[in-house]
Order: C-alpha cells, then structure tokens, then sequence
C-alpha cells in the first residue's frame, strides 16, 4: 500500500484539519468541534465585522494563543520531507485549509493557503493600503483598529459568507491541471474543495487518494483509494519517508 513517489511528477496534496489535530489544533466541524460551541453566525461569520468585531477576535485569537506553543505533528513533517526530496523534475503542491500556518513551520515551501493565515492581520476596508502583517497579539480584549484608515482590524483569514480568494484559488486550479498524483488528507472527501478538487485530479488521469479519520459518507467515487486513521499514523507509512 505504500506510494512509490518517484513515479509522478506533478504532486498535489490537499489538507484540513485532521492532519493539524495531533498538533492540538482543534477542529472546527464534527462533534468536538468549535462550531459545536461557538455560534457561527455570531463568532465566525464576516458580517460581524461590521457590528460586532469584538466577537471575530474572542474566537480567532484564542486560535493565534494555541499557536504560540503548538508544534508542527509528524503529518507535517511527512509532507515537508515529501517536497524536499523530489527530484528537479517533480513538482509538490500543497494546498491547505488550515490557517494555522504548521506546514511552513515544518518546512514545507509551496503552499496555497485557500483560508488564509491567522498569522496575520489585515484591515477590513477593501480600500485601505495598509498590508497584512504578522501579528501574533490575540486582540481578545478588544477589536483593533486600522493605523492607516481607523477601520477595523481582522486576522487574514477567509470568514463564513466570504469567498476564497481569486489567487489561491486560481493556484490551486493551475497545479490541479497537470497533476498524476492528488491526495486529500484530514478533510471530508465530500464537500467541497475537496470535492472539486479530486474531480480534477479524475479528470487529468490522476492517481487519487483519500486520507481521513471518518470515512466519506456517501462515498465519492472519483477517488481511487481510501485509507482511513489519523494522519500522522498514516502519512509516514504510506511514504515510508
Ligand atoms: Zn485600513
């Protein structure tokens, strides 16, 4: 069952939560998730910066405080090995869902980050100059405000009622064209953009892969093979890296 990497040449992998779980991250969807405990639509969801960003950073700044102690997992560290030893005609792309920023701190190099990074903060006002910056303050005392416009702060991440942005999400299309090998890891393999993704991958005749603790429910037949556990048990013996 192991995938022999030196056979494909254009890698992509897609990632969600469940590879970040063993790092202490907590998920968002599923039965212990935040979305279990938090109100979407009061805490998560992009109207709020508007009336109530107060709430946006109770929420998300937890989120930058976990990360001031959480380690990249040997899911990461997989993935990261991965892409530095490929040969000069390989190409690896990993695109994530998770805003936590732990793949590049294990080392990987080509990511799309489709939700954006919590690492950072930007200025809500489309109109502002300002540009993201490294933040790593959790602002759960009180919504900051923008130095260059006074509007309100937020962490650069994609909200609820908010698309994802045209460039990742053109990057990812690009790297899914010419792709032979796609996995999905730690994400449901049936919503989106997972879902896309893997048809994609189906329809430029690639080889695909799911990775997940729960299993696809109902199962989405244009992935090829299905190998369900938890990331980090997974990744290293199925590339035995
Ligand atoms: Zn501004």
């Amino acid at each position: 069952m192991k995938i022999d990497i030196s056979r494909y040449k254009q890698i992509v992998v897609l990632t969600g939560a469940g590879v970040s779980a063993a790092s202490g991250i907590r998920t968002y969807r599923g039965k212990d998730g935040v979305w279990q405990e938090y109100d979407v639509q009061v805490y998560g969801h992009v109207d709020r910066l508007e009336d109530n960003p107060k709430k946006i950073w109770q929420l998300f700044g937890q989120l930058r405080d976990q990360l001031k102690t959480a380690k990249p997992n040997i899911a990461h560290y997989t993935l990261a090995a991965l892409e530095q030893n490929l040969r000069p005609d390989q190409q690896f792309t990993l695109i994530t869902q998770n805003v936590d920023g732990l793949h590049q701190q294990a080392g990987s190099a080509n990511v799309i980050e489709l939700h954006g990074t919590i690492r950072k903060t930007r200025c809500a006002n489309p109109d502002c100059d300002l540009a993201p910056v490294d933040d790593d303050n959790a602002h759960t005392e009180e919504a900051p405000r923008c130095p260059s416009c006074g509007g309100v702060l937020r962490p650069d991440i994609v909200l609820f009622g908010e698309q994802i942005p045209a460039l990742p999400s053109w990057q990812s299309k690009k790297a899914l064209r010419e792709c032979d090998l796609f996995l999905s890891i730690g994400t449901s393999g049936v919503v989106s953009p997972a879902s896309n993704f893997v048809r994609s991958a189906q329809y430029v005749g690639a080889r695909t892969i799911y990775v997940n603790l729960d299993p696809m429910l109902p199962r989405n037949p244009a992935f090829q093979e299905e190998y369900l556990g938890r990331a980090e048990e997974l990744l290293p013996a199925l590339f035995s890296v």
